[in-house]
């Protein structure tokens, strides 16, 4: 293992040290009687780590290591993604599990958290090295997944590709044709329509219902976005469609940016096709300094990339009047403090991205019940979770003078601590 794991004491800035005290922000809001299994939420249910040795094409034997971790089961099986990336740790899987908790109670999914992670860079491997690192990765995790135990999905640097390889190497092991056991699937296999973009639509619709109740019109609002895979392109193209102005755009590549807009339909086909699989060298902006990104003058700040980003010295400089957290983890709660005093909105990842696994949550339904909805269907019912969500969770911030992430953290851990109540101790 990379670095010393405590479950209580974590390191500084981690991912799961900002778990831990998102959760202890929120315990002067709960039920005087649910504080009691408060403990329950701060360390994970249960954490696999793996052995995943593959042989690679020039004939050696590499090993990687893999993490599956269940934060929660108390309100149904353990739900997340799994993400491939060269610095992934137990630690961080451990967190981002945990977000997943949060992020299905906030949206009443009958799920618990899960995350999965494998420490590898995708870009420095072949296809078929990746798929047999996908197919070992499934067979070492399959003594805890399952339809009805814990169902993976995609996340950073997986796709519906690797879903499939998860979806025939779980099916294989135990002799049967097992669809609900990831989502995210391909729609030959079960996929649901519309999952592809969901955590991007999700994004743009609690991003619209915040602008409109900021007063903030989005049509001319000017956007920065960090992060341009799945969720960022996704969420960034609703917007400009809105007739927001995308002003900058940051990747793994570099800094672009353009005050008088980008055209996001260019930006696209040029990322697509780009040596580098990213936004540096595109034409019609100028490169920007990666830090100065972080004051450009923009309505709405988009993080759509990885944990930690927002930092305090960052807070303080962001020009933004609104924070769409596509990504999972992006702000430190230091840096939380430092924008809620300068009244910069923040909606938050636990109900910002949660469009993802509530289309994922449909396609698990799908696959049980072999009858396939429209894409129609789908947007419609994604759309009026989202905005059912965001609007009690925005009364609740009301009622009690707190950030939409603490009204989050309340309306969530209640309903998982009134569960765990509910269910007792075993024995
Ligand atoms: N990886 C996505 C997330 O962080 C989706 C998880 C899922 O669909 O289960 O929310």
């Amino acid at each position: 293992m990379s670095e010393a794991l405590s479950y209580v004491n974590p390191q500084p800035a981690s991912a799961w040290g900002t778990y831990l005290s998102q959760v202890d922000r929120v315990v002067p809001y709960l039920g005087g009687s649910l504080t009691r299994w408060i403990e329950t939420l701060k360390r994970p249910k249960r954490a696999l780590i793996v052995d995943v040795p593959i042989e690679m094409d020039n004939g050696c034997i590499a090993h990687f290591e893999g993490y599956r971790v269940q934060h929660s089961l108390s309100r149904g099986p353990a739900k997340g993604g799994v993400r491939f990336h060269p610095n992934v740790t137990l630690e961080e899987v451990m967190a981002l599990a945990a977000w997943m908790t949060i992020k299905t109670a906030a949206v009443n999914l009958p799920y618990g958290g899960a995350k999965g992670g494998i420490r590898v860079d995708p870009q420095k491997i072949s296809a078929k090295e990746l798929e047999r690192i996908t197919r070992r990765y499934t067979s070492e995790i399959g003594v805890i997944i399952g339809p009805q135990r814990d169902i993976p999905a995609p996340d950073v640097n997986t796709n519906a590709q690797v879903m499939a390889w998860m979806m025939d190497t779980y099916s294989m092991n135990v002799g049967g044709t097992a669809s609900g056991v990831v989502t995210g699937k391909p729609i030959d296999l079960g996929g649901s329509l519309g999952r592809v973009n969901a955590t991007g639509r999700g994004v743009f619709v609690t991003g619209r219902e915040a602008a409109r109740r900021l007063g903030l019109n989005l049509q001319g609002a000017r956007v920065a976005v960090q992060g341009f895979g799945n969720v960022g392109s996704v969420a960034t193209r609703l917007l400009a469609q809105a007739g927001a102005i995308v002003v900058a755009v940051q990747d793994h590549t570099g800094t672009i940016h353009n005050a008088k807009g980008l055209d996001i339909a260019s930006l696209l086909a040029y990322v697509r096709t780009s040596d580098q699989h990213g936004v540096a060298g595109f034409a019609q902006a100028e490169p920007m300094d990666n830090e100065d990104f972080w004051d450009v003058v923009c309505d709405i700040l988009l993080p759509a990339a990885l944990e930690g980003q927002i930092t305090v010295a960052r807070a303080q400089k962001i020009r933004a009047r609104l924070v769409l957290e596509g990504a999972n983890g992006p702000t430190v709660p230091e840096a939380d403090d430092v924008l809620q005093q300068r009244k910069v909105l923040v909606v938050p990842d636990v109900i910002c991205n949660a469009g993802g696994v509530t289309v994922s949550y449909f396609e698990w339904v799908q696959d049980f019940s072999s009858f396939f909805w429209t894409e129609n269907e789908i947007n419609q019912r994604l759309d009026q979770i989202m905005m059912n969500a965001l609007s009690q969770i925005w009364n609740k911030a009301d009622q009690h003078k707190i950030t939409l992430r603490t009204a989050t953290y309340a309306v969530a851990c209640e309903r998982i601590l009134r569960a765990h109540a509910e269910r007792g101790l075993y024995p």
